[in-house]
């Protein structure tokens, strides 16, 4: 708690996004105690000793999740040329970064993939409250084959026996989830048409990551990863794509419809090709890309098939802000404002197994974000941030102390 905090406080603003279906209510008051939400009760409810931060005109809501990060990366179109710098640099920026997310609203990042200890160190730090950082979520390096996409990440495994050992060593180094690179990607020399492991690997990996109670997510820019990565029993699959050939996808009707049976959650990271197209307006490639990848996106939505917030934030050009641009795409993929603030909130915090957030409501945490205006009716509000607080914590923004709206009672 910071100093000049109150221990308990009620936030009052003009509506708040409420459980799980986000219901706009009006005249409604948010208790928060320490860490946690205590109760949502209308205003005339609230206990009259409790100090009162009055938000009008601003909607509150649960903080955001960005299900697909790489804290370790700059964003800045480079890749994986930051990597030649030491583990203790790449714990500095992912220290930058993981901020720059917390001040856009963003209280929890998940990392899909870094080199050494450098995300370990900011979940550390994150959880022992030093300066102002989101809750990291970690998976440390990637698992790929020798030569697989992200292996100067230093995840190279092979044969089932050497993929549990690889498991076994992350679970020993404090991994949260096991994110496994099924198909090639940007790294020189693999192909994204191609899937990566041979299924008994794939099997082994997932087999031995949920003996040790780690969720699974895979990496799949092809049809056959994504039905490999969910025969073999694969939580979640990042990107999702479709590719056939170079710079070419094609919907895949079957695969999309195990997606949508089995249920398994894609995040389809929209962002990576939309941020390059804004950095780099005249690579007709990429608008290529970036057009596929709305297509394959609504193909999902309207097969059923859950969507989850993703924005692969320091991967090409996406910067750790990029999650108010995705939840737009999702939303305009066909899930609407609603569900794209889902995906990103509580239905992002059901597929990762983050049972404590996501929502507003008691006894969840009190991982929050105010906005001025409703972006119900326009998500572009997402981008006009009030207040932000991470268990229960104010955020200051851009190094300025955050009043944390009008204090003192109405
Ligand atoms: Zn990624």
């Amino acid at each position: 708690m910071e100093a000049g905090m109150p221990s308990e406080v009620a936030l009052v603003p003009e509506r708040v996004l409420v459980g799980g279906e986000l219901t706009p209510e009006r005249g409604v008051g948010v208790w928060v105690a320490g860490e946690w939400i205590r109760e949502v009760v209308p205003v005339a409810d609230l206990p009259s000793h409790l100090p009162r931060w009055e938000l009008p005109g601003a909607t509150l809501m649960p903080g955001l999740i960005d299900a697909h990060v790489h804290l370790d990366l700059p964003g800045d179109g480079s890749t994986f040329a930051i990597l030649s710098e030491g583990d203790e640099t790449l714990a500095v920026l992912a220290a930058a970064n993981a901020r720059t997310a917390l001040e856009a609203g963003v209280t929890t990042v998940r990392d899909c993939g870094s080199r050494g200890q450098s995300v370990y160190a900011v979940r550390r730090a994150a959880g022992m409250g030093w300066g102002e950082l989101p809750d990291v979520v970690a998976a440390g390096a990637p698992l790929t084959i020798t030569g697989g996409h992200t292996w100067p990440m230093g995840g190279e495994a092979d044969g089932p026996e050497g993929c549990r050992l690889a498991v076994r060593r992350r679970v020993r180094d404090g991994c949260d989830f096991v994110k496994v690179i099924h198909s090639g990607g940007g790294t020189p020399n693999t192909a994204p048409w191609r899937p990566s492991f041979r299924p008994e690997e794939l099997r082994a990996i997932v087999d031995e990551a949920h003996r040790l109670g780690r969720r699974v997510t895979v990496h799949c820019l092809c049809a056959d990863a994504i039905r490999q990565a969910v025969e073999a029993g694969a939580d979640q699959i990042e990107h999702g794509y479709f590719y056939v050939a170079p710079d070419r996808q094609e919907v895949d009707r079957d695969t999309i419809d195990l997606l949508a049976r089995t249920g398994v959650a894609v995040t389809p990271t929209l962002s990576v090709a939309e941020c390059q197209v804004q950095a780099e307006p005249g690579d007709v490639r990429w608008r290529h890309n970036a057009e596929a990848g709305r297509r394959m996106a609504a193909a999902m939505v309207e097969a059923g098939v859950r969507l989850v917030a993703g924005t692969d934030a320091g991967w090409r050009y996406v910067g750790f802000d990029a999650v108010r641009g995705e939840i737009e795409l999702l939303a305009q993929a066909g899930m609407g404002s609603r569900g794209a603030l889902a995906a990103a909130t509580c239905a992002s915090a059901s597929a990762l197994g983050l049972k404590d957030r996501g929502r507003i409501a008691p006894g969840m945490r009190a991982d929050l974000l105010a906005v001025d205006g409703d972006p119900l009716g326009d998500l572009a509000h997402l981008r006009r941030v009030r207040l932000v607080l991470r268990a229960g914590r104010p955020v200051p923004q851009g190094g300025q102390a955050s009043s944390g709206g009008d204090s003192g009672k109405q």
